[in-house]
């Protein structure tokens, strides 16, 4: 490695602890996924964290010296902008994975966002503020994303008071851009992306930004992009040769959902299936494969499963004839995934189960698959092979609430409603509404079909939950 990031100096003992900032940034997450704009989508969301997984793993130091646990996101946005939580957690609007012209445009955000978290910028901004304000703080950020689509609730946050707290949170120093300039800047050059995306990429964005006008918050407004900074990026990359990076079709199959998902209304399918017809049109031919794929999404979203599903085995015929993209059958999860969803709404559940079997073989970390598979399983009448699989993924994907509450669906239709309620209960516990949680213990306690193991299960989780809930309780007295 020529050069190591830069550490952190003394100031940094002041700090939030990592651990409290992983905290922070949990819960703020457990909100975001109950939002409906959180993008729920395995394909995505795997593109996303293995692009995430490849640019650090070829530096495994800007993972900080808090060496967190990475985890990318989509949010439901046409605003161009990335943002990063405390702890490591970075999400991405679906305006900015579409403007993204390239991977490595795309991974030149990603490499921004990943310096601001290993510089720990947002525990240095929050680190001067006590520790039992991080509950209010994690509304804050929240109300800050929530003000994105809606200009009353940031009134109401500057009427309270809070507005320059806000501030603080959400704009980083021009020191801080340029810090996570040149981590993002490393990263990409190491992952072997082409750093020039960086300034085509920032450059296009500020052209962008000129259309807003409004009180959105663009990526721009929370990271202020200098002419300093520019010329900063610039000097870089004209002292390294110039590298040409070949994106993969997994790239451009991401943007297509992206696009369809972005608007599922009539009208946005509508207007996503004109462009694919567009796109069809370019010669380049992951552009063409990548609108096919997004007409037989659009079918399938407006119930035309037929349809659907007649594009997509023309589309992968098409692919498994291709020696340059044949590869990404198996290496991304969203033809499989696709397949899955048009045969259950079909009700062809064999079809689907042996589909989710084989993608799982290709795929064994492809998350959106295995809720697939325990769906399938559901829905053909095998609940207690899904009850048997799902047993499996929650003791090894511990906060993982859909897994939790597709258990419970499974045991639901075993006729095993005490463990149906303590499932439910681990759901609520992962989303941290422990109230809830606690009440699915009671019902579950006063089942008639409750065993006596099941017992002693609900005893352990009650006392631990109800000393976790009396914790969050001080802490919020506290701070009134
Ligand atoms: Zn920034």
């Amino acid at each position: 490695m020529a050069q190591n990031l830069p550490t952190l100096g003394d100031t940094a003992r002041e700090d939030l602890s990592p651990l409290m900032e992983r905290k922070l940034g949990e819960q703020i997450m457990q909100n975001v996924r109950r939002d409906p704009d959180y993008v729920d989508d395995g394909p995505v969301s795997e593109y996303l964290n293995k692009l995430g997984g490849n640019l650090l793993e070829k530096r495994p130091d800007a993972r900080g010296e808090a060496a967190y646990d990475f985890q990318f996101f989509a949010v439901r946005d046409p605003v161009l902008n990335a943002f990063a939580f405390p702890g490591g957690f970075i999400g991405f609007h679906t305006g900015l994975l579409l403007a993204a012209q390239s991977e490595s445009e795309l991974a030149s955000v990603m490499g921004h966002e990943i310096g601001h978290v290993s510089q720990r910028h947002i525990a240095r901004m929050i680190g001067s503020q006590k520790q039992d304000v991080l509950i209010p703080l994690a509304a804050l950020v929240l109300a800050v994303l929530a003000a994105r689509s809606s200009p009353d609730a940031a009134m109401a946050l500057v009427m309270g008071g809070q507005g320059l707290t806000l501030q603080r949170q959400i704009n980083f120093t021009r020191e801080s851009e340029r810090e996570a300039d040149r981590v993002g800047f490393q990263i990409l050059r190491d992952a072997g992306y082409d750093t020039a995306g960086m300034v085509t990429f920032f450059g296009r964005l500020q052209y962008a930004s000129r259309n807003y006008t409004d009180s959105g918050l663009s990526f721009l407004r929370s990271h202020p992009l200098t002419s300093e900074r520019m010329a900063d990026i610039q000097g870089r990359i004209q002292e390294q040769r110039y590298k040409q990076h070949i994106d993969g079709l997994d790239f451009y199959l991401m943007q297509a959902r992206v696009r369809v998902l972005q608007d599922s209304t009539t009208q946005g399918l509508m207007d996503a299936k004109i462009f694919f017809e567009t796109q069809i049109k370019t010669a380049q031919e992951e552009g063409v494969l990548s609108a096919e794929y997004g007409l037989a999404f659009v079918a399938y979203k407006q119930h035309d499963f037929d349809q659907a599903l007649k594009l997509l085995n023309q589309l992968i015929k098409k692919v498994q004839q291709s020696s340059a993209q044949k590869k990404w059958l198996t290496q991304t999860s969203a033809f499989a995934s696709l397949a899955i969803d048009i045969n259950i709404a079909n009700k062809q559940t064999d079809a689907a189960i042996t589909l989710a079997e084989t993608a799982l073989q290709d795929l064994p970390l492809a998350r959106g698959i295995v809720v697939q598979y325990a769906e399938a399983l559901i829905t053909a009448n095998r609940s207690e092979d899904a009850g048997i699989f799902l047993r499996d993924q929650v003791s090894l994907y511990r906060h993982e609430a859909a897994l939790q509450n597709l258990l419970a669906k499974s045991y639901e239709a075993q006729g095993k409603t005490a463990l149906q309620h303590i499932a439910l209960a681990e759901a609520y516990a992962i989303d941290g509404a422990l109230p809830a949680a606690l009440q699915q213990l009671e019902i579950a306690r006063r089942d008639p079909d409750v065993q006596f193991y099941d017992l002693s299960v609900i005893d352990a989780r009650e006392r631990e939950w109800q000393e976790q809930h009396r914790e969050e309780l001080l802490s919020e007295k506290k701070k009134k």
